[in-house]
C-alpha cells in the first residue's frame, strides 16, 4: 500500500465499541464512556463503553448458560475443532482490519502486525483446534469388576484478563485452549487495546462459535476487571499484566469464590554475555531486537545486559550500532520498524524512571521525539555502568530502555542475573556448552535461552517464577490449565456385570 493508504483507511474506519455478549454487540444500560486514544498522534480513535459490574454479570450469565446447556462442550470434538479452524482462517482474512486496529490503538508498526502478530494469533487458534483430538484421557489399572478412569473436564466459565502489549496474541493464548477444551470465555481486554478484541468477537461468531461461548467486555480494570476477578460464577481467572494488578486479581479470586487463578506478570530479563561469546554481531543484533521490538513493551524484553568485563567495550559499541537501526517512526508507515509508546501515561512513567535515575552513564536516547505530531515516542535508550541494585535495573520500565552492567566471573554473573524480583526469561551468551548448561539450569526464569533470545513458539510453555507469577500459557500443557480431572470408578457388580 502507498504511504498515505493506511492513514486514509484509519480515517474511514468505524470500529465496534460496545460489549459482545451472548452473540451480539450489546449496549449496557448505565455504561460510562471512555476514550481510546492513538499514541500515534494523540487523537481520539473511538469512545468505548465501560459497562462495569453489570456488563461483567451479563457476560458471565451468558457464558454460564452456554456452558450448562452444553451447546459447545458437548459438540463432537471434531466439530469444535472445525469451527475453531474457521475462526483462525477468518482472523487471517481480516489481517488488514486487525493490523490497523492494533496499530492505531497501541502504536505498533503496521508491518509488525501484518507480518507477525495476526499470523501468530491465527496460529494459536488453529494449533489448539488441531490439538483437540490429540490429548487423551487415562484408564488406570483396576480389578476385573470395575473401570477406573481419569478424564479431563472443562472448568466452566473462564475470565481472561489481558494486557495491551500483544493484545490479540495473548488473548488467543488463553481463549484458544479454553475453547478447545469446551469452556465458555469472557475476555476483558485492556482499555488501551479493546478494538482488536471486539473484531475477534465478531469473527468468532462468524466462524460458528455458539452464542454466549465467547464474550468480550470492554472496560477499565477497576470496574470490569475487578468484577470478573470477584465474580462468584467464574470458575477460573487467567490474567496477564503487571505484578501489582496480578496480585490484586489473586486476592479477589481467593476472597470471592476461591476460583482457580493463573497470574502471568512482569519481567526484568537478564542477558548474560561471557567473554567467550562466539558471534558478537549476532549477539548485538539480538540484544537490540530483544529490547527494541515493540518499543521495549514486551514482558520478556531483555532489559538488563550483563557483560563480562573483558568484552564490555566491544559489546557496547556493537549494541549501539545495532540499536541505531531502530528509529521511532509513524506506525502506519510500512517501512517503520519501531512505533510509539502505547500511551501518554506509559511514556511519562518511562521518563520519570529515567529522570530519577542516578546510576550509570546515558549513552543514547532518553528524550522523547515526535515523528508524528502529538504522538508518544522514545528512541532507543541505553544506560551503561548501571548498579544492578538501582531502581532502573530492578523495576520493569516497559520501554526501549537497556541497562548495562559488568561482572567478573560466572558466580557474579549468576548472582546478578538472579538478583531481581522477577523471573520470566533469561539468556546466556557463551562459547562453552558446559557454562550454557550450568547457567540455564541455575538462572531463575520460566524460559531460558543460550546464545539466542525470544526463540518462542506456540508449542513452548510460556510463563515465569517469583514475582512474574506461576501461570503458564502455550504448549500442550495449556490445555490442562482449563480442565479439571475427574476420577471415575464404575463397579460392574450389580449392573449386569
Ligand atoms: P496492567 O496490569 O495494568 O493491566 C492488565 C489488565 O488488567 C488490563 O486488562 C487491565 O484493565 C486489567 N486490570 C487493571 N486493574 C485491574 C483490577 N483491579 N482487577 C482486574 N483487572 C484489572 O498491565 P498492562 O499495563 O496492560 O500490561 C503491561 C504489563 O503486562 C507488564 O507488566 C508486562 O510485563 C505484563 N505482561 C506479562 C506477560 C507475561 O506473559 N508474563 C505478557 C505480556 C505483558
Amino acid at each position: 500500500m502507498s504511504a498515505a493508504a493506511w492513514p486514509a483507511r484509519a480515517e474511514r474506519w468505524m470500529p465496534e465499541t460496545s460489549a459482545f455478549i451472548d452473540g451480539a454487540f450489546t449496549a449496557i444500560a448505565g455504561a460510562t464512556a471512555f476514550e481510546t486514544i492513538s499514541p500515534r498522534d494523540g487523537a481520539v480513535i473511538a469512545r468505548l463503553e465501560d459497562g462495569g459490574a453489570p456488563a461483567a454479570d451479563a457476560a458471565v450469565a451468558a457464558a454460564r448458560k452456554a456452558f450448562d446447556d452444553g451447546r459447545w462442550r458437548r459438540l463432537e470434538p471434531r466439530a469444535r475443532a472445525e469451527i475453531m479452524r474457521r475462526f483462525a482462517a477468518l482472523v487471517l482474512q481480516s489481517r488488514d482490519e486487525l493490523a490497523l486496529a492494533e496499530s492505531l490503538d497501541v502504536g505498533k508498526p503496521i508491518t509488525q502486525m501484518l507480518t507477525a502478530e495476526v499470523d501468530e494469533t491465527a496460529e494459536a487458534i488453529r494449533w489448539y483446534a488441531d490439538a483437540i483430538d490429540k490429548v487423551h484421557d487415562e484408564v488406570l489399572p483396576s480389578p476385573e469388576h470395575a473401570l477406573l478412569t481419569v478424564t479431563r473436564e472443562p472448568m466452566g466459565v473462564i475470565a481472561a484478563i489481558v494486557p495491551w502489549n500483544f493484545s490479540i496474541i495473548i488473548a488467543a493464548w488463553k481463549f484458544a485452549p479454553a475453547l478447545a477444551t469446551g469452556n465458555s470465555v469472557v475476555l476483558k481486554p485492556s482499555e488501551l487495546s479493546t478494538l482488536p478484541a471486539l473484531i475477534l468477537a465478531r469473527l468468532a461468531a462468524e466462524a460458528g462459535i455458539p452464542d454466549g461461548v465467547f464474550n468480550v467486555v470492554p472496560g477499565r480494570g477497576a470496574t470490569v476487571g475487578a468484577a470478573l476477578a470477584q465474580h462468584p460464577d467464574v470458575d477460573k481467572v487467567t490474567f496477564t499484566g503487571s505484578t501489582a494488578v496480578g496480585r490484586r486479581v489473586a486476592v479477589n479470586a481467593a476472597s470471592s469464590n476461591g476460583k482457580a487463578v493463573a497470574i502471568e506478570a512482569g519481567g526484568k530479563s537478564p542477558q548474560v554475555v561471557f567473554e567467550d561469546v562466539e558471534d558478537l554481531d549476532r549477539l548485538a543484533e539480538t540484544v537490540a531486537a530483544s529490547i527494541l521490538y515493540n518499543a521495549g513493551q514486551a514482558c520478556t524484553a531483555g532489559s538488563r545486559l550483563l557483560v563480562q568485563e573483558g568484552v564490555h567495550d566491544q559489546v557496547v559499541e556493537k549494541v549501539l550500532a545495532a540499536a541505531a537501526a531502530w528509529v521511532p517512526a509513524d506506525p502506519l508507515s510500512e517501512a517503520t520498524k519501531m512505533g510509539a509508546i502505547a500511551s501518554r501515561a506509559q511514556l511519562d512513567g518511562i521518563l520519570a524512571t529515567l529522570t530519577a535515575n542516578r546510576s550509570g552513564d546515558l549513552l543514547t536516547g532518553g528524550e522523547p521525539v515526535e515523528p508524528v505530531r502529538g504522538g508518544f515516542y522514545l528512541p532507543p535508550t541505553i544506560v551503561d555502568h548501571v548498579d544492578n541494585a538501582s531502581p532502573i535495573a530492578q523495576q520493569e520500565v516497559f520501554g526501549p530502555v537497556l541497562t548495562i552492567s559488568t561482572f567478573r566471573d560466572e558466580a557474579e554473573a549468576l548472582h546478578l542475573a538472579n538478583d531481581t524480583v522477577y523471573g520470566l526469561a533469561a539468556s546466556v551468551w557463551t562459547g562453552s556448552l558446559g557454562r550454557a548448561h550450568r547457567m540455564t539450569r541455575e538462572m531463575h526464569a520460566g524460559i531460558v535461552w543460550a546464545n539466542d533470545f525470544n526463540a518462542l513458539g506456540i508449542d513452548r510453555p510460556f510463563g515465569g517464577v517469583k514475582g512474574t507469577g506461576s501461570g503458564r500459557d502455550k504448549g500442550v500443557q495449556a490445555l490442562t490449565q482449563y480442565t479439571t480431572t475427574k476420577t471415575s470408578w464404575i463397579d460392574f457388580r450389580g449392573a449386569g456385570g
